[in-house]
């Protein structure tokens, strides 16, 4: 296979995605960019260091971060409109994504600049990717709001949407952020905790809402470390040939200490559910356990 790289060429903004944890995960594109820009705009000068000096690129780095980004963008974009090209980057993944770039970016399509990305990795996508979780549709929410009210008030406002839902949260908030899905979201959706992605202790627990919390308080290393939050969607309102949720409870209770056949069974006597549709609904729920 033939690796074409373009000459970086004069007046761009590349868009230069780095790793979220392993150092490796970097395309041979954004080596190649990194090294043909004139400078390269970082949040924090110490933090890319060592990604550049690893892969020996020796450029003049500026700072670009959320209190300096919207007078530096004009100032970053003076340098292109004399022929310099330039890369963005941030501490960790996609910049824009949940990371300072977005005024530069705007200003840059204004002015007409042409805005090139160098794709990579990025947490949202990689833990998605790997959740089990439907990936057809989906929402990002970024990181959620810091009160417990505000929170619960926008799991709320998403308690219906029937996309996969994917959150940023931090160390100190996850466990106080599952408390709160816990309490809006129903137990028997899913929720996927992806923790450290790409590093030494990457987690993708995978889990239903109910037993979220205690997966998070039994487990000190739960707590540690950078995470993705994925819930699934909310099902479509039952139509005449599927369980309510209520049948649903019932069932999966009864298969925890009975046989397929026995808690479809007993599930269409208990609630009047038709013994068809509980035993198809056994068969998928013991396949998704497996
Ligand atoms: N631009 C980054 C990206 O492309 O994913 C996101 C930057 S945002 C400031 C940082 C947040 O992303 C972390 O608090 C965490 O929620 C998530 N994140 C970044 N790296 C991660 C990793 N290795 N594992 C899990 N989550 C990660």
């Amino acid at each position: 296979m033939r690796i074409n790289v373009p000459e970086t060429r004069k007046g761009i903004l590349y868009l230069v995605a780095t790793p979220i944890g392993n150092l490796a995960d970097i395309s041979f594109r954004a080596v190649e960019t990194l090294n043909g820009v004139d400078f390269i705009a970082c949040e924090d000068t110490r933090h890319s260091r060592p990604l550049l000096e690893r892969y020996g690129i020796v450029k003049p780095l500026t700072a670009l971060h959320e209190h300096n980004e919207d007078a530096a963008a004009d100032r970053l974009l003076e340098r292109l409109g004399r022929g310099e090209s330039m890369a963005l980057i941030s501490d960790a993944g996609t910049p824009l994504i949940n990371d300072p770039g977005f005024p530069l970016v705007r200003l840059a399509a204004e002015r007409g600049f042409p805005i090139v990305p160098i794709p990579g990795p990025c947490a949202l996508t990689a833990a998605l990717s790997a959740s089990a979780l439907p990936t057809d549709r989906f929402a990002f929410e970024g990181f959620p709001p810091r009160t417990a009210s505000a929170r619960r008030a926008l799991l709320e406002e998403l308690l219906d949407d029937p996309r996969t839902l994917i959150f940023y949260e931090s160390s100190h908030r996850i466990l106080d952020f599952v408390r709160d899905i816990a309490q809006v979201f129903p137990a028997e959706r899913r929720i996927v905790i992806a923790r450290e992605l790409t590093k030494l202790h990457e987690t993708i627990a995978r889990a239903w809402v109910g037993e979220a919390c205690a997966l998070i308080e039994n487990d000190p290393n739960m707590q540690r470390g950078e995470f993705v939050v994925l819930l699934q969607g909310a099902s479509p309102k039952p139509g005449k040939d599927d369980l309510t949720h209520e049948q649903m409870r019932v069932l999966k209770l009864l298969l925890d200490e009975c046989s397929v056949k026995t808690a479809s069974s007993l599930t269409a006597k208990i609630t009047g559910a038709r013994k068809e549709l509980a035993y198809q609904a056994a068969l998928r729920l013991t396949e998704k356990k497996l």
